[in-house]
């Protein structure tokens, strides 16, 4: 009898100490810090980068993950902002200890983190696109004509270079020194983005809507998209981004800015959640489809897939 008591009492022990660490090593806690990239798009509230991804830093750090936001020109070409994030990366990898990080890029952030990836495989353990046009976004193509062109003068044009074109201006007037909307545009057309796949780890980004590789040069690669514009009846900037939708004249599936086979970049967790491009980062201010499963949780349960995967 004795002996079963204390028998209990070491397996409740042994118990409590897994328990314990199992607690410690917590459902984000990924090996590699992540780091968070924003991407060109910016309403005033959200242009500072520490609000840009609302309460996912939180959610990822409550879990155990080590969480950094970086800021990049928010107006500049991949290869520009991607030469800051280096820069960042490098300053993280001394800050933290870590030799890896896991790069999460929301929009053209996306596109920044591959250029990083690209040029330094050995410091990224993945690239995680999130509302990225890898295949460029229809939006900017016809921004691009319009502005090839030398005005925009048809009406439609017109609406949707305002719900987009403006946002660029505006930034651009933002103080950044370097800004310059012409390269930024041009990083984002179809165009623009045959070349940089050329580049930079193209073999991670599919032809059309299919599959691509999911690891290139040691860096794993994922991505998810969204496909639905208005879906929060609150959210002011919806309307916005119903604008830019009416850019996908072939009723191509988008999330107002990027069609849904664009988001496609590695192992593709899915390209068509009920969200549009700004409730991909938990925009407005947490205004997001009551419908689908929110963004907060998407960036725990992917932390946990990175975990999972030794990240
Ligand atoms: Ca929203």
């Amino acid at each position: 009898m004795y002996r079963n008591t204390s028998l209990r009492a070491v397996a409740a022990a042994l118990l409590l100490l897994l328990a314990s660490q199992v607690a410690h090593a917590g459902y984000t806690a990924t090996r590699y810090p992540i780091v968070l990239v924003h991407g060109l798009l910016g309403f005033d509230s959200i242009a500072g980068a520490i609000n840009y991804w609302y309460r996912i830093p939180a959610e990822l750090e409550r879990g155990g993950a080590d969480v950094y936001v970086v800021k990049v020109d928010p107006v500049q070409s991949n290869e520009v902002r991607g030469e800051q994030l280096a820069q960042q990366v490098e300053d993280i990898l001394a800050i933290s200890g870590a030799d890896r990080v896991n790069l999460i890029g929301h929009s053209q952030g996306g596109l920044t983190a591959r250029y990083v990836a690209a040029t330094r495989p050995q410091l990224v353990a993945s690239v995680t696109s999130v509302g990225t046009p890898n295949q460029g976004s229809t939006v900017a193509d016809v921004i691009r004509a319009g502005l090839r062109e030398g005005g925009i003068s048809e009406s439609v044009v017109s609406s949707i270079a305002n719900g987009f074109g403006n946002l660029i201006n505006v930034l651009s007037g933002g103080g950044w020194s370097g800004a310059d909307s012409v390269a930024a545009l041009d990083s984002l057309t179809t165009a623009g983005l045959e070349d940089f796949n050329s580049r930079y780890h193209g073999a991670a980004v599919p032809s059309g809507c299919g599959n691509a590789a999911h690891m290139v040069d040691g860096v794993r690669y994922f991505s998810w998209g969204g496909t639905s514009v208005l879906t929060n009846v609150l959210d002011p900037s919806d309307a916005a981004l119903g604008l830019t939708s009416l850019a996908f004249v072939f009723d191509e599936r988008n999330d107002g800015l990027v069609g849904r086979c664009s988001s496609r970049l590695g192992y593709v967790i899915r390209d068509d959640y009920r969200m549009n491009h700004l409730d991909l980062v938990n925009q407005t201010f947490g205004l997001v489809s009551p419908f689908e499963v929110k963004p907060t949780t998407l960036y725990r349960q992917h932390a946990n897939r990175l975990q999972q995967a030794g990240f």
